[in-house]
């Protein structure tokens, strides 16, 4: 098997998150702004790496575009709870920087510097960051298929995977649904900012694809980040699966109209009940609830992990608590009971705490209101979420020995524990090194270098060996 265990036919997949954060500091004696704070943060990365742009000893990439907005982009996982474990060691990550430049501002911002970076969406100028989403997908479904079948689940997905925004005109959802226009160029489709066609699929391009999608939000609670992955790759799972077997589309029934306008409807009504334009070509209904959306998408993939039942635990760990979780979060919305998923559902959370602050506080400003939103994000100096998870008001799933451990080392059965390898001997031999997702490379004293195409494949190769070597 050229591709461990990666087939055509399976349901196989890798995951990533890119997650960019906002940062921002308070207390200072002078002015200091947050392109100030961002590149104080990466001065330690510079001095390591030479460059804003580098790679991790766990695999993951660590980079600084020009502007504010940290990135880090986990290793390839091919367990949503690797990714999440990734995804929380990328939280540690940002939060040793910031509290490195904390102490490197106060020497020149004066003793009350405080630096926060916000894993959330939006800052308060209204600018919006991203998350992405990565899942290989194959390359036997045309894109326009997964748009089409995909993009009503993203679209109501939120009851359960949204972070929840406070604004002016009322508690919101998501974070991302006021800004999505922003994407859309004139000549695109309204469904283009949902996922980015932009085709870099860092692996095989003739077998598969890499989607990206762009339209969920960052989430802090960690169950919430595992089900946006696990049940994503369901339904991923049963377009990729209906393309082979063919016959009608268990999804057909939920083409949207306007995906845009869905998704805003969607943010604005935490009951579930907005109601939904559906695509011309839906035969029978002309609109559908964003509650009736996912139990359809649900309906599907509970019917999929039956038809699966052998190898459930293969195409996804922890499959069953998956389909239990997703199906008591409708199930909760239906009932109005939002409060009951406050302990991993971001937005209720985040709604519980708000609406608890108004009670003790009846006369509380919007401003105070937006602050508590943002500290709600903030993984430097907030305390909202540490606070919620000692008291178990939001469950974790990974410990913090785990996230120490996703610090230092990669997912193990990916090209992710190949790169990270190389990273860390190449950092200790000091070495002149650059890699990227699919390869790896000494550039001095001469270059020598390796592909990593694979990206389920962790298995030394030769060319890997003598690369590994050359570090001896
Ligand atoms: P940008 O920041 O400009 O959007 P990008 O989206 O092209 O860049 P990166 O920020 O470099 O890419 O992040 C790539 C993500 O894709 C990582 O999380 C990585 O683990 C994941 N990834 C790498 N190879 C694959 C693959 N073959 N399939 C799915 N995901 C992949
Ligand atoms: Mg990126
Ligand atoms: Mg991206």
């Amino acid at each position: 098997d050229p591709s461990h265990g990666a087939h055509d036919h399976d349901f196989s997949r890798i995951f990533g998150i890119e997650t960019e954060y906002g940062v921002s500091v308070t207390g200072t004696a002078r002015p200091c702004d947050a392109g100030q704070v961002a590149m104080t943060m990466f001065r330690p990365v510079i001095s390591r790496a030479r460059s804003t742009n580098t790679y991790l000893a766990n695999g993951a990439r660590l980079y600084l575009d020009v502007g504010s907005h940290p990135e880090y982009a986990t290793a390839e996982a091919r367990d949503p709870m690797d990714a999440l474990a990734q995804d929380a060691a990328g939280e540690r990550v940002m939060a040793r920087l910031a509290m490195d430049a904390q102490r490197t501002l106060r020497e020149t911002h004066g003793p009350d510097a405080t630096v926060h970076v916000f894993k959330n969406n939006v800052d308060s100028e209204g600018h919006s960051f991203g998350c992405h989403e990565n899942y290989l997908v194959r390359r036997a479904v045309p894109l326009d298929v997964i748009e089409r079948e995909l993009i009503p689940f993203l679209v109501t997905r939120p009851l359960f995977s949204g972070a929840g925004r406070v604004t002016r005109d009322g508690f919101q959802i998501t974070q991302r649904a006021d800004f999505l226009d922003d994407a859309v160029s004139s000549a695109t489709t309204r469904s283009r900012p949902m996922v980015n066609t932009r085709d870099e699929p860092h692996a095989d391009a003739e077998r598969f694809r890499r989607l990206h999608v762009i339209v969920g939000d960052s989430n802090r609670s960690q169950v919430a980040t595992w089900m946006k992955l696990a049940t994503t790759h369901l339904v991923l799972c049963i377009i990729e699966e209906h393309r082979r077997t063919g016959g009608m589309s268990p999804f057909a029934g939920c083409a949207l109209a306007d995906p845009g306008a869905a998704i805003k409807a969607v943010s604005r009504d935490p009951s579930g009940r907005a109601r939904l334009a559906l695509a011309d070509d839906v035969p029978v209904c002309r609109d559908r609830t964003a509650l009736d959306v996912q139990r359809i998408y649900l309906a599907a993939a509970q019917r999929f992990v039956a038809d699966h039942a052998a190898a459930a635990e293969t195409i996804l760990p922890g499959a069953a608590q998956v389909l239990e979780l997703w199906e008591s979060a409708l199930e909760a919305i239906a009932c109005g009971d939002w409060m009951s998923l406050a302990g991993w559902v971001d937005w209720a959370a985040k709604r519980r705490f708000v609406e608890a602050m108004t009670r003790r506080h009846p006369d509380i400003g919007f401003a105070r209101l937006e602050q508590l939103d943002l500290a709600y994000h903030d993984i430097a100096n907030g305390n909202v979420v540490p606070s919620l998870e000692r008291h178990g008001s939001l469950r974790r799933l990974i410990d913090d020995a785990g996230v120490t451990r996703a610090v230092d080392e990669p997912p193990q059965d990916t090209r992710a524990a190949l790169r990270g390898a190389f990273v860390a001997r190449a950092l200790r031999a000091g070495a002149q090194w650059s890699c990227d997702w699919t390869h790896v490379a000494l550039t001095a004293p001469h270059r020598v270098e390796c592909e990593l195409l694979d990206p389920f494949d962790a298995t030394p190769t030769d060319d890997y060996r003598n690369v590994m070597a050359a570090l001896d």
